[in-house]
């Protein structure tokens, strides 16, 4: 692979985040960069394409595509089983990304082993969220049957007296 030539970046004072170099602001902290660039907040980073801020790299794709057939192949054995996948995949893969860019904005880029933790973290904390969401529903559920059958039963034993 070709080694592309170094480029030059932005660093924040006030939360270190490096960015493009003719920005007017921060694009993390939105803090206003005041005029001409300050020697001192240019940095040069090498362009590796792999991690190119704002893209998906090569192996989210790749993680992201094993989801989607991992769904997808669960969907046809069991309907019910791709939907919990869905809910729990899909806030867990939000997680995921979300922490990868925190530790990559400050310059630590999360290996594979902090990318499978910070996964199955997000995804026991949306599944636990999913399990409290459907036992709320299910007593409301049954709160609102049980209402149901004491005023049914409390009109049709009036009814009948
Ligand atoms: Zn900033």
């Amino acid at each position: 692979m070709p080694k592309l030539p170094p480029i030059r970046l932005r660093v924040c004072p006030e939360c270190d985040a490096a960015g493009d170099l003719m920005q007017s602001r921060c694009w993390l902290c939105g803090h206003a960069f005041d005029g001409a660039v300050d020697s001192a907040q240019v940095v040069e980073a090498e362009l590796i394409p792999e991690h190119g801020a704002g893209q998906f790299s090569l192996s989210t794709l790749l993680l992201a595509v094993t989801l989607a057939c991992v769904c997808a192949g669960a969907a046809t054995v069991e309907p019910g089983y791709a939907v919990i996948l869905v809910m729990v995949s899909v806030p867990a893969w939000i997680g995921t990304v979300i922490t990868k860019r925190k530790y990559a904005a400050k310059g630590k880029p999360l290996g594979w082993f902090g990318r499978i933790v910070a996964f199955i973290v997000s995804a026991i904390v949306s599944y636990m969220a999913l399990v409290a969401v459907a036992a709320i529903l299910a007593m409301a559920v049954f709160l609102a049957l049980a209402i149901y059958c004491s005023i049914a039963i409390a009109n049709s034993g009036g009814g009948f007296h």
